[in-house]
């Protein structure tokens, strides 16, 4: 067995790990960071970028929104069921670890995902010149990743910990298999476990949220996230917190039709159940957690937005309604092509995506009851045309009738993405017992310990999840430092 000795053992190079060890070397920690994978990141290497407030790029765009509006919406979205100590704590840092990332050469782009949004998520500007967008935050990855080196953090890479090693009830160090199959011991004063959650762990999933995700199709499913923190923290006597299971909305195969998804995804237009009737206010499906959580409701975990002609074209003229970080704001402009090349496919057609003549037609293919769903489209167009919606009070703006053939249908599915939560940790993110009493050298960062939400992700606030993983990773490492150094 290979023997080893640090400061600070850190339980994975995700997003959150590489904040706790560059910030711990920072303190002037030895630092030793074991990861199961060749790189760094994590899910992070997929995602846009973190949620800030008051951060010098937001004051730069005249952006107004402070942290005690911000902090307030947060309690209130979550009814007060979280910890508003950590919330503050959290909130309070991220501008400063925006400052922190841009002096690592990270540079930012603020934005709101979709018109009700908070302009919190700074969006991480790539090192090829691109647009911010999706995998854009692989670039801060690889800055935090150049500072950990500077740094001196030693990165141990295709090195899974096993287990976290624990002396008289305090956390001493861990054991881990390197690359070559060989066990190793390092001895630590301080252990921080940065795992990521259950992501890619179905039966985890089931037996901790009760979902297991198969009522929909598994966005959260990043190779490696087995949930090994969590288990590894509960085994060293840490206490549980609640696991969040989040579903949001999508469509299938949605990298393969990303035209469509802009199309459809988190949009205003008309959606409808399997009985034909409609069940949310269109233009709050924007709020992803909440079109999924609407979703969940209905029949077969499905339903059908549906997009006339006219519809089509003037949004192909004037943009879309509705626009989103994700996708852009060209997608329309090739909708045409793209539902054509939708239909060819025999998987696809008149199973995911329709376009039919008539409404009757589609109630046919889908299996939609066509007399409901017919006598929705008249009530609708009719709402439409006074400009008020007396069933779901849907914005006047956003109020588009359905008459002019062809139809171009989505069926709609359920996402799951996120499963955050799972050890027990106070403000500090130092591990407690389940009776809350702390467990000494124990620290929990990121995705494993994410409590911030409640039911569900606060989309108005845009880039919590990245948030909350950079500045966990940070306020662990000063509590390390404070138990190390004294
Ligand atoms: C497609 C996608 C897009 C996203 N976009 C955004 C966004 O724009 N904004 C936002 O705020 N959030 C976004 N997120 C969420 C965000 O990426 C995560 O919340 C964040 O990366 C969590 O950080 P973490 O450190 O907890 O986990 P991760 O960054 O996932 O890191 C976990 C690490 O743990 C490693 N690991 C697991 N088990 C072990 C073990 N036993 N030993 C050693 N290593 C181990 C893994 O290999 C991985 O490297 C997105 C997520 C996805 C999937």
């Amino acid at each position: 067995m290979k023997k080893m000795e640090c400061d600070v053992a850190v339980v994975a190079l995700g997003l959150s790990g590489l904040a706790n060890a560059i910030a711990a070397a920072e303190q002037g920690l030895s630092v030793i960071g074991f990861e199961k994978m060749r790189i760094t990141g994590g899910a992070a290497n997929m995602g846009m970028g973190p949620c800030a407030i008051e951060s010098r790029v937001q004051k730069q765009k005249q952006l107004t929104l402070t942290r005690e509006e911000a902090f307030m919406q947060h309690m209130n979205y979550t009814h007060w069921s979280v910890d508003a100590r950590l919330v503050h704590d959290y909130y309070w840092k991220t501008a400063d670890t925006i400052d922190w990332l841009m002096d690592m050469g990270v540079n930012f782009e603020v934005a709101p995902y979709f018109p009700m949004a908070y302009w919190t998520a700074h969006n991480v500007i790539p090192d090829d010149g691109g647009k911010p967008g999706p995998r854009g935050a692989s670039t801060m990855v690889r800055r935090m990743t150049e500072r950990a080196e500077q740094m001196g953090v030693q990165m141990m890479f295709e090195c899974p910990v096993k287990k976290i090693l624990m002396e008289d009830g305090k956390a001493v160090g861990i054991l881990a298999i390197d690359a070559n199959g060989e066990e190793i011991e390092c001895r630590a004063k301080a252990v921080s476990i940065c795992t990521g959650g259950i992501g890619d762990n179905y039966e985890m999933k089931k037996e901790i949220t009760g979902r297991d995700g198969s009522e929909g199709e598994n966005f959260a499913q990043v190779p490696g996230l087995k949930g090994d923190g969590l288990r590894m923290a509960w085994e060293a006597g840490v206490g549980r917190s609640p696991v969040l299971a989040e579903f949001n909305v999508g469509i299938h195969d949605n990298f393969n039709h990303w035209i469509l998804e802009g199309a459809y995804r988190t949009k205003a237009e008309l959606m409808v159940n399997l009985d034909g009737e409609r069940f949310m206010n269109e233009e709050m499906s924007q709020m992803g957690t909440f079109c999924g959580n609407q979703i969940l409701r209905q029949k077969g975990h499905v339903a059908f937005e549906i997009i006339d002609s006219d519809r089509v074209k003037y949004q192909m003229k004037h943009g879309p309604e509705l626009l989103d970080e994700v996708h852009g704001s060209d997608f329309f402009e090739h909708f045409f092509e793209a539902a054509d090349a939708a239909m060819q496919e025999p998987d696809y057609a008149n199973k995911y995506f329709f376009k039919t003549d008539s409404i009757e037609e589609l109630a046919d293919l889908a299996g939609i009851n066509k007399e409901n769903l017919v006598k929705t489209i008249e009530e609708y167009n009719n709402a439409c045309d006074h400009g008020y919606d007396d069933i779901l009070c849907k914005s006047r703006r956003y109020m588009n009738p359905v008459r002019k053939p062809p139809f171009y249908t989505m069926k709609m599915i359920l996402q799951e993405t996120s499963n955050a939560g799972g050890i027990l940790t106070d403000r500090r993110m130092r591990c407690l017992t389940q009776e809350g009493d702390i467990v000494p050298g124990l620290y929990a960062c990121g995705t494993d310990a994410n409590g911030l939400y409640g039911t569900a992700y606060n989309f108005y606030i845009p880039g919590n999840h990245m948030g909350f993983a950079l500045n966990s990773g940070r306020i662990a490492a000063e509590a390390m430092a404070e138990y190390i150094l004294g």
